[in-house]
C-alpha cells in the first residue's frame, strides 16, 4: 500500500491565509458550503457542490487536518473558535467579487509550535514558523499507536521501540477515540507527553518532528515542562490536532504545508518501499 500524508499545518503566532469551512450559518463568509445532505445546497445544482475529500486515490493520500468551523476547540475554551471568517464583500450584495475576512488564533485546529510559542527570548530574537527546517516538515514518518489509557511517559515511549534513525512520528492516541478535536469545549484530561517523555524522546530517539491528536503534545499536568524540553534546542518541531482517524499506524510520507503571513509550502513525494533508518 501506498500511501501519503498530506498536512496542512497553522502558523503559530502568524497569521493564517489557508482554511476551510465545514459549517455554515447566514452570518457565515463565503464559501458557505452546502453541507452533507443532498440538496442542502440552496439554489444550487449536484453538478455545484463542491467535493470536499480528505482520503483520495483510493487511500494513498489522507489529509490529516481538521476542518475549521465555530465549534473548533481551542485552548481554555468552552465555547471553541465561534465565528471566524466575515464576508465583507459579497455578490449578493452587488460586488463584483465575494471577499472574506479571517480571524482566528494561530493555536486553533492542526497547527505547529515554533519554538518563540514558549520561550520569550525564543521570541523576541524572531523564532516564528519561517524559521522552521522544511527538511524536517517534510519526509518519512511512522505513525504509531500509544497505549490507549496513558499518557507518553518514559516508560511508554521505550515500549514503543521507535527505531533510532526515525525523525518523524505522529503518536495516535486515546484522543482520536474520544474525538476531543471534534468537541467544543477544551477538555484538560486529554493524552500527552508527560516531562520524562519528551526528555526520553530527546535522549534516546532522533525524532525531530512530533505530531499529536490534541491541542497540545504536552499533557496538561505537563503543559509547561514538556513543552520547554522538546522546543528549547529549535530542533524539534511540535505538530499539534491531527486527524488520525482513519489512518493506521506504519510508514508513511508527510507533507505538511505552512501557511503563515510569509509563505505556504506543498511538496510531494511517494511512500518509501522500505524502511531503513537512514530514511528517515
Ligand atoms: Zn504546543
Amino acid at each position: 500500500m501506498r500511501v501519503v500524508c498530506k498536512l496542512l499545518v497553522l502558523a503559530e503566532f502568524l497569521a493564517v491565509s489557508t482554511i476551510s469551512l465545514a459549517l455554515s450559518s447566514p452570518n457565515d463568509a463565503y464559501p458557505t458550503g452546502c453541507g452533507d445532505e443532498v440538496g442542502a445546497c440552496v439554489g444550487s445544482s449536484d453538478d455545484l457542490r463542491p467535493l470536499r475529500r480528505e482520503v483520495y486515490e483510493y487511500g494513498q493520500i489522507f489529509d490529516i487536518t481538521h476542518q475549521f468551523n465555530p465549534n473548533t476547540p481551542v485552548g481554555d475554551s468552552d465555547e471553541g473558535i465561534g465565528q471566524f471568517l466575515t464576508l465583507l464583500s459579497s455578490m449578493k450584495n452587488g460586488s463584483d467579487y465575494n471577499f472574506s475576512e479571517l480571524r482566528l488564533g494561530v493555536h486553533a485546529g492542526t497547527h505547529v509550535d515554533a519554538p518563540g510559542h514558549m520561550f520569550a527570548d525564543y521570541y523576541d530574537a524572531g523564532f516564528d514558523v519561517d524559521s522552521l527546517d522544511l527538511r524536517v516538515l517534510n519526509g518519512p514518518a511512522l505513525v504509531v499507536d500509544v497505549p490507549r489509557d496513558k499518557n507518553l511517559t518514559a516508560d511508554v515511549m521505550q515500549s514503543l521501540h521507535i527505531p533510532k534513525g526515525v525523525k518523524r512520528v505522529l503518536f495516535r492516541t486515546l484522543n482520536t477515540d474520544r474525538r476531543l478535536m471534534f468537541k467544543k469545549a477544551f477538555d484538560t484530561s486529554y493524552v500527552g507527553f508527560m516531562k520524562d517523555g519528551a526528555q526520553w524522546l530527546v535522549d534516546n530517539t532522533d525524532i525531530k518532528l512530533v505530531g499529536i491528536d490534541y491541542l497540545s503534545v504536552a499533557a496538561f499536568d505537563d503543559l509547561l515542562p514538556a513543552h520547554h524540553v522538546f522546543l528549547k534546542s529549535r530542533e524539534i518541531i511540535l505538530v499539534e490536532g491531527l486527524k488520525l482517524d482513519d489512518i493506521e499506524a506504519g510508514i508513511y510520507t508527510v507533507h505538511l504545508i505552512l501557511s503563515s503571513s510569509k509563505e505556504a509550502l506543498e511538496i510531494a513525494s511517494n511512500k518509501k518501499k522500505c524502511c531503513k533508518g537512514d530514511m528517515f
